[in-house]
Formats: C-alpha cells, structure tokens, sequence
C-alpha cells in the first residue's frame, strides 16, 4: 500500500499537480500521439505537421527494403523469442545483425543489447567496479550517467568536452586502477561534436580504456555515416563503440562494436545481455537491413548533410544562437522555459512539430526547442519550418 504520508505519496502528488497545471495552461506537449507517420509528415490531433523531433536521421522508416526483412523474420521465426541470447534466443538473424555491425564499425565484432540505455548500463558495470574510476563528460546521455552509478567505481564528471578538465582528472587517479573514459560523439542536447583527437591523446597518455556513444552519430557524421571516427579521419582508436538500433537504425535495440575479447568477455558479464530477452526476429531483420540501405544509398548522407548545413546557416542567419551544434541536433535557445514552451506551441499551431526541452534537462536561462533535421525534409520544407521559428521567437521576445 502507499500511505498518505509515505515519501512516494508526496513525489506523486507534486508530479501529478506539475503535469495538471501544465495542461491547464494548454502547455503540456508530451506523450502526443501520432496517428500515421509518412517520412516527415505526421498526423497529430487529425492534422497533418511537418516533424522536427525525430531522430530517423536518414529518413530510413518506412523503406521498402527494411519493412520486407521484418515481414520475413516474423514469417520464418515469428513474433518473438525463447528467452535470453545465452540460452535459447539465439537465432541467426542475430549472429547475422552482429556480423554487419561489426563489418560497419570495422571491428572485429560486436554484440546486440535489447535497447541502448541497457548497453549503456551493462556495459560500463562490466568493465569497471568498485576500485576503478569511471571518467564521464558533464553532458553525457542519463544511461551513461546511470551506467556510472551502477558499477561503483569511483565516477568523476569532466568539464564538457574540455580537455585540460579530462586531464586533470586522469592524471588524479592513482596507479594501477582501471581507467574508463566514456563520452558521447554527438552531444544529444547540444548537437556538438566531441573532440576524439583530443581524448584519444589523452587516454594513450594515461592508458585509459575508452568508451564512444554513438547513437547521433552513425548515419550521420563521417562522409559514409560510418560516424565519428570516419569523420576526424581516425581508424580504430575507440576501444568500445556503443550505439543504438532505434534512432538513426529505425528499429530497436543497442550494439558494443569491439574486439573478439571485449565481446566475448561482455557476452558473459554484462547483465541486460545475460537476463534480459533476445532482440524480436523482425527487430533484428530490421536492424541488418538499415545498415545495408545506409551502404546501397549513400545519397541519403549527402542529402543529410547537406539540410543541416541548410538549417543552421538559416537558423543563424535570422538571428537565433544554436550553440556549437554541427549535427541535425539543433538546439534553437529560447531563454527560460516558459519561452521554450510558448515558442514550441506556437510552432505546434502552425503544423511544425518540434518539442521544448527545459530544466533540469538542460541549464536554467538555456531552456531551447530541440529541432532534429533529417534526410527527409527538402529544402522548402526546412525554410517553412525556419519561418515558423522566426515567427513564434519574435512573438514571445526570443527575437
Ligand atoms: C537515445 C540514446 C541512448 C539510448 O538508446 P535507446 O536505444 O533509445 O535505449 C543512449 N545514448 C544516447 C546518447 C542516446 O541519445
């Protein structure tokens, strides 16, 4: 039972008023539904929007190609599995998936997670405990940051993507204790890009073991989408590459990329592998095929970056600061968070959907709509949408 005087009665109660009040503003955005979904055109409340929150970076949802392979697991293995990948839930769609991230990554293998925060997590309390020290960038993605806690190893935050502060927390640790760095390539609030020169320099100095997150990065930085090593020019410096299977992969589901004893080694002590079920037949078919199309239309990395380009000259053309994003995560700065939120509801009413992110997710006075452009908008799309912006900015004081 919940008393009335039991600290979970009193959380929920404050939560629920929160969410009530908002509402009865006509300001609470969340958990809208979206009743069809056709590349970035949306029906919500039975209108048609133009989507500026999604992260199907390369507009793969819905491809032909990708929809086929699912139907045809579901077909031959059906819609789920016998449990975990240990025991009876391998299938070769799995070895298959594995076998094509890793040729991706160009590593020598890789494991399958059922979602990305259960890589994040089980991967960081498998490599480090309770006498190690865990090294974290300040913007680091919440199943990092749980990653951190859960392992119990010392879990010291760096300065974001500052390196005198990475440094100076390597150099603190004593000898002898396992060093794990982990960062994000592309901040997922932000949009910029970390400095993996930079960081690679100094975990070889320090000998520390380094951990990438990949989730905005694959698919969508690097001149193939190969992600961040291809984009500064690097091969193999990264000791662990994480990503996801939901966001640029239109599927679900997370990945280590590493060598065969990394690999082998997790597959035998990270526990979200080891207790939790094996990926649905059609989430791995789909996941295998996403990689493919990425390789057979590399048009549509071109055509990405080209509309991020498009978008944050326009953006800052007309004024407004987007921080040091480089990635399709533009953050657009509206100031405290009643204007993040009237600002978004405004664009809401002209059919552009994009969502306000606001404290504690991000600073106070940095409260921003977070717009996500994507290899599905064109170009005249993206103008519209940058007009709508422009409009609700000036009529809330942001412009
Ligand atoms: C979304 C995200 C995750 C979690 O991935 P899921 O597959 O959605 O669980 C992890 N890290 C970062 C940086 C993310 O943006």
């Amino acid at each position: 039972m919940i008393s009335s005087d039991s600290p979970i009665a009193w959380r929920m109660a404050q939560w629920n008023e929160l969410v009530s009040n908002t509402k009865a503003q006509g300001l609470y955005l969340y958990l809208q539904e979206a009743q069809a979904i056709k590349g970035m055109h949306v029906t919500i409340n039975g209108r048609d929007m133009l989507q500026f929150a999604s992260y199907s970076y390369l507009d793969l949802l819905g491809h032909p190609k990708i929809d086929a392979a699912a139907r045809a697991a579901i077909d031959q293995f059906s819609s789920g599995t016998h449990g975990v990948r240990i025991l009876a839930g391998t299938i070769p769609l799995h070895n298959e998936l594995e076998k094509t991230i890793a040729d991706f990554k160009g590593t020598e293998d890789a494991m399958v997670f059922s979602s990305g925060f259960a890589t994040n997590m089980a991967t960081i309390a498998a490599l480090v405990g309770r006498n190690d020290v865990v090294i974290s960038d300040k913007l680091n993605h919440a199943s990092i940051v749980d990653g951190c806690l859960m392992s119990r190893a010392k879990f010291v935050r760096a300065a974001h993507n500052d390196m005198d502060s990475l440094e100076k927390a390597l150099a603190a640790v004593p000898d002898k204790k396992a060093k794990l760095v982990v960062a994000d390539a592309v901040f997922s609030m932000d949009g910029d890009i970390l400095d993996l020169p930079g960081v690679v320099d100094l975990c070889n100095k320090y000998e520390a073991t380094l951990m990438i997150d990949e989730a905005h990065s694959v698919g969508v930085i690097g001149e193939t989408g190969r992600g961040i090593e291809e984009y500064y020019g690097m091969k193999n410096v990264i000791d662990l590459k994480m990503g996801t299977l939901s966001k640029t992969i239109p599927s679900v589901g997370g990945y280590i990329a590493a060598s065969a004893e990394m690999i082998t080694f997790l597959k035998h002590t990270a526990r979200a592998f080891i207790f939790s079920a094996a990926l649905p037949p059609a989430s791995a078919a789909a996941a295998k095929a996403s990689f493919e199309v990425i390789m057979e239309e590399p048009e549509r990395v071109k055509l990405l970056q080209r509309n991020v380009e498009h978008f944050i000259n326009g953006l800052q053309a007309r004024g407004f600061d987007t921080l040091n994003t480089q990635t399709p995560i533009v953050p657009i700065i509206a100031g405290s968070d009643e204007r993040a939120w009237l600002m978004a509801k405004l664009s809401q009413e002209q059919d552009i959907f994009v969502l306000p992110v606001v404290s504690p997710a991000v600073p106070k006075n940095l409260a921003r709509l977070r717009a996500n452009v994507t290899a599905g908008h064109t170009i005249e799309e993206i103008d519209r949408a940058m007009n709508v912006f422009e409009s609700a900015a000036k009529q809330v004081g942001v412009l």
